[in-house]
């Protein structure tokens, strides 16, 4: 059951009709209002023209019982939103007494002088109530008229983020039916892009409270499962859950905020093990994104990046023979590896990748993205091969992730690791 309330988001600006930015503030706000279960309608982007801008908020008006509005409020001759409301309201501006004492008591805050120009931001369209702007100098306000209410946000990211939040989400959410709640689980794969996904989910039974949104943040794939309605919301989106998790199995690495690689430090921490690693054609990408998890300390104990041959004999044992025999990118080398930087470290496990990022460095039998990933416990060495079919980045992106979910799966105790 969605949200009665239905929005409009218009962004002003000529910095963003020419490309030099994009509205990532409408994208922010299109991803606070899906919580909310505020559907957003449509997005417009108009440059400063005052017209255009009148023109934009007429016709958003004409559809939405809201539209927020983003950018324009600053000092400048080209910040011309106030009186774009103005005009569309029907009504003059007017210099707001509680503005001014805003914008005065801000610069003082930042011990800037004040240009005359700066009380310009205090001249709001006449009935405007004020929307706090507790980091910059630029006021909010808001207008109803034409049977919707539009919010007037600056354009400056970390303003907007916080008024629309702290501002205008709460207004909105007063506006919707209040009995009804909303709530959001996300589900994260790793192993499965989003069309298979859709279509081994294809037919499957979910709460009818519960909706499912894609979302391929590349090498992975998120699932956002939102639910909206009057009954017990955690107990629909665990219904959802696991019904996905029946069909998309071990591809579900975990839920929330969680990465793969903190995922893996979990399942370390659970049994008391710690991880090394060796990397040749990632080159120590593995061991930051395994270090860029908080208390990564707490289980990574040490990486190596042997690049050249020479580096793989020197740092890690691995006999020249076993190099000039199989090549730097065989499962020999790679379980030699594993295996070595196990036993060196004296840790419980130890991954591996070696392989051919490209773009040169192919040959008929070791393709490009070409990719040996060993995984070295105690009890056994196994190492796998893969062919990654991208570009150099994506193929040492791809092995790390690769790697981390070997890893995950061996930590699982699951068969095929
Ligand atoms: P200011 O007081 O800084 O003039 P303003 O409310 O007039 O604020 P703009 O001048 O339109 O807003 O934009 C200020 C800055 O915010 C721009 O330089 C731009 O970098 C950023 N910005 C504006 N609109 C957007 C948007 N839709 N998405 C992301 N960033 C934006
Ligand atoms: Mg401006």
């Amino acid at each position: 059951m969605p949200n009665a309330i239905e929005v409009e988001l218009v962004a002003t600006g000529d910095e963003l009709m020419s490309g030099a930015i994009s509205d990532t503030n409408g994208a922010f706000a299109a991803g606070v209002l899906r919580e909310l279960g505020v559907a957003v309608r449509r997005m417009s982007v108009v440059g400063d023209g005052l017209q255009d801008i009148v023109s934009a908020l007429t016709e958003s008006a004409a559809r939405a019982a809201a539209v927020i509005v983003c950018g324009g409020l600053g000092p400048t001759e080209d910040d011309r939103t106030a009186q774009a409301a103005a005009r569309f309201a029907g009504v003059p501006l007017a210099r707001s007494e509680a503005a001014l004492a805003h914008i005065r008591a801000m610069f003082e805050k930042l011990g800037v002088p004040m240009t005359a120009n700066n009380e310009k931001q205090a001249d709001l369209p006449a009935g405007s109530e004020l929307l706090d702007n507790p980091v910059g100098t630029a006021v909010g306000f808001m207008v109803e008229a034409r049977g919707s209410r539009l919010f007037f946000l600056p354009g400056v990211p970390h303003e907007y983020r916080r008024m629309l939040r702290e501002q205008v989400a709460p207004r909105l959410a007063a506006l919707g039916r209040s009995e009804v709640r909303h709530a959001v689980r996300v589900l994260r794969l790793f192993g499965i892009g989003e069309s298979k996904l859709e279509t081994e989910l294809a037919g499957i039974s979910i709460p009818a409270t519960v909706t499912i949104g894609y979302r391929a943040t590349w090498p992975e794939l998120h699932l956002r499962l939102y639910a909206s309605g009057t009954c017990e919301l955690e107990a629909d989106l665990d219904a959802a859950e696991r019904a996905i998790r029946e069909r998309a199995g071990v591809r579900v690495y975990g839920t929330g905020d969680a990465t793969l690689a903190q995922t893996v430090g979990r399942l370390l921490l659970e049994r008391g093990w710690r991880l090394a690693t060796a990397e040749s054609c990632t080159g120590g990408l593995l061991g930051a994104v395994c270090t860029e998890a908080a208390g990564a300390s707490d289980w990574f104990e040490c990486g190596h990046v042997t690049y050249s041959n020479a580096s793989k004999t020197r740092f890690l044992g691995v006999a020249p023979g076993l190099l000039a025999a199989h090549g730097a990118v065989s499962r020999e080398v790679a379980s030699a590896l594993a295996s070595e930087a196990r036993q060196r470290a004296g840790v419980e496990l130890a991954l591996s990748i070696t392989g051919i990022a490209g773009p040169a460095g192919g040959t008929p039998e070791k393709p490009v993205g070409t990719v040996w990933i060993g995984l070295a416990t105690a009890k056994r060495v196994s190492s796998k091969l893969y062919h990654f079919p991208y570009d150099r980045e994506r193929v040492r992106q791809r092995s790390v992730w690769t790697a981390l979910d070997r890893a995950r799966r061996c930590l699982l105790e699951l068969a095929e690791d």
